[in-house]
């Protein structure tokens, strides 16, 4: 080793050198902050595990490798072979980057619904992104989920990565995060909160700290349109709770085989709303630059506070980086479109308010196209929602219909199904009216207005503004 500077060149032969062999070896280890100005109020210590340390920006460094490295030892991923997966950026990454370590291709699906820039992000590591349909059932083989399944079956020599089933996944937490923040608490957490998606961190992470410490509570944050709190509370995976929602890393409208909810104690459920302000509060009153599943995780935590006391020692996990929303969350545009940001006036509550017949009156998708027919014309409508299983799944208007039976009077006995189109976009109740204007005035005759906490749905119509503003 050779020093420079004013000194003399001096030669250390027995120096011990420090460094990482690779970038791989700078995974884990992630600091434990706590948090000041956005808990003030919260009687507890509160803690965030900042997993922006790692070299790809998030948790999900951890569990790529891991698996990468099971699939490795079992033989499933050969040399030279292709590592496919769906992944909405963060799990992408991690792989991305174990995979030029390594000597791996990388296929991504992705969807529709995630930031621009983090698909861009995996192409800049020289992984192959393909981008997906969100507002279709995982089943359906557009989905993402299907579309890497198959390519994982066509591409010779190909590994089919799969992190919600992957068991190393959560193991990677059992191994890693549980013990890290054991350690970096001296064993005095007293619960843990985690943003939930594959099920991976928080079962991993929660199994390997109720082992150690069984009274320690283990929260889940999901989103309204997810499946996973009504799911933890009664076993049943209810369609009805599933639709289009904007928070991105957590819920899920399927249960992935990583989750074990006998670790959970609860779920917390947030809004979209509230996730992308807290998140902008978190960069802002703490300097930590966090992405939108943090924003949830202490919007979450503020709505549990009465359930925590002084001694309590909080750890909430902040799983990605707020470069990955430079287009959305940090972008006042994108917020104020979103009708995110509190404005005095009139909202979309008072409209619903202000109607008299508020009731959500829809068609299932097997009824006939003559049924749907018959209930736009009993109500005066000129459009139905249209559900499966109770879910919102597509649209019908009283034009598309006429426009299409007059090229098929056959379909009156078909399924509505068959003619359907896009659901109409999905609404918080609190939206500003001149955020609901904006979104009925573009191609939108309708919007379904939502109220989150009050589990119900509504219809505002284009008329329905009218009548409210003129
Ligand atoms: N937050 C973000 C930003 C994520 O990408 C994910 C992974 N989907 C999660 C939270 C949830 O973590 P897990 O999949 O381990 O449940």
């Amino acid at each position: 080793m050779i020093y420079g500077s004013n000194s003399a060149l001096v030669y250390l032969p027995n120096l011990l050198l420090m460094y990482c062999k690779n970038i791989l070896e700078t995974i884990g280890n992630t600091p434990l902050v706590k948090l000041n100005k956005v808990v003030e109020g919260v009687n507890a210590t509160v803690l965030a595990k900042v997993e922006t340390f790692n070299p790809g920006n998030s948790i999900k460094d951890r569990m790529a490798l891991k698996m990468i490295e099971d699939a490795e030892k079992s033989g499933k991923l050969k040399p030279g072979g292709t590592i496919i997966e769906g992944t909405s950026g963060n799990t992408g990454m991690g792989l991305a980057i174990a995979a030029i370590i390594k000597g791996y291709k990388c296929i991504f699906t992705t969807t529709d619904k995630q930031s621009k820039e983090k698909a861009d992000a995996l192409r800049a590591f020289g992984a192959e992104v393909i981008i997906c349909p969100t507002n279709v059932e995982p089943e359906d083989p557009r989905s993402y989920y299907s579309v890497s399944a198959r390519l994982g079956k066509e591409i010779p020599n190909s590994f089919y990565v799969n992190q919600y089933d992957n068991l190393s996944n959560r193991q990677a937490h059992y191994e890693q995060t549980g013990p890290e923040i054991w350690e970096q608490t001296e064993g005095k957490i007293t619960h843990l909160i985690v943003g939930a998606g594959t099920g991976g961190t928080i079962t991993g992470t929660g199994k390997f700290l109720k082992e150690k410490n069984p009274n320690i509570k283990v929260w889940g944050i999901d989103t309204y349109g997810s499946a996973l709190k009504k799911y933890h509370e009664t076993g049943v995976l209810d369609k009805n709770e599933i639709y289009p929602y904007v928070t991105e890393g957590i819920g899920e409208d399927f249960i992935p085989e990583n989750y074990d909810f006998s670790v959970i104690d609860h779920f917390e459920k947030v809004t979209d709303k509230d996730a992308a302000l807290m998140t902008r509060e978190i960069v802002r009153k703490e300097g930590i630059w966090v992405g939108n599943s943090a924003g949830s995780a202490v919007a979450g935590l503020l709505q549990m506070k009465d359930k925590l006391k002084p001694t309590d020692v909080v750890v909430i996990i902040f799983h990605d980086h707020g470069s990955r929303y430079l287009a959305k969350i940090f972008n006042d545009e994108w917020m104020r479109a979103k009708g995110y940001f509190d404005k005095k006036g009139m909202t979309a509550a008072d409209i619903v308010g202000s109607k008299k017949n508020v009731e959500l009156i829809t068609a299932g998708v097997n009824q006939t196209v003559g049924e749907a027919l018959s209930i736009i014309h009993q109500n005066n409508f000129s459009q139905l929602p249209v559900t499966r299983e109770g879910r919102i799944v597509g649209n019908i208007t009283e034009n598309h219909i006429y426009s299409e039976l007059i090229k098929n009077p056959e379909l009156k006995n078909k399924p509505v199904e068959t003619i359907m189109e896009e659901a109409m976009p999905f609404m918080d109740i609190h939206t500003p009216v001149d955020t609901l204007s904006d979104t009925l005035c573009k191609q939108n005759q309708a919007v379904i207005v939502k109220d989150f906490k009050a589990d119900r749905n509504y219809i505002i119509t284009r008329q329905d503004m009218v009548d409210v503003l003129c």
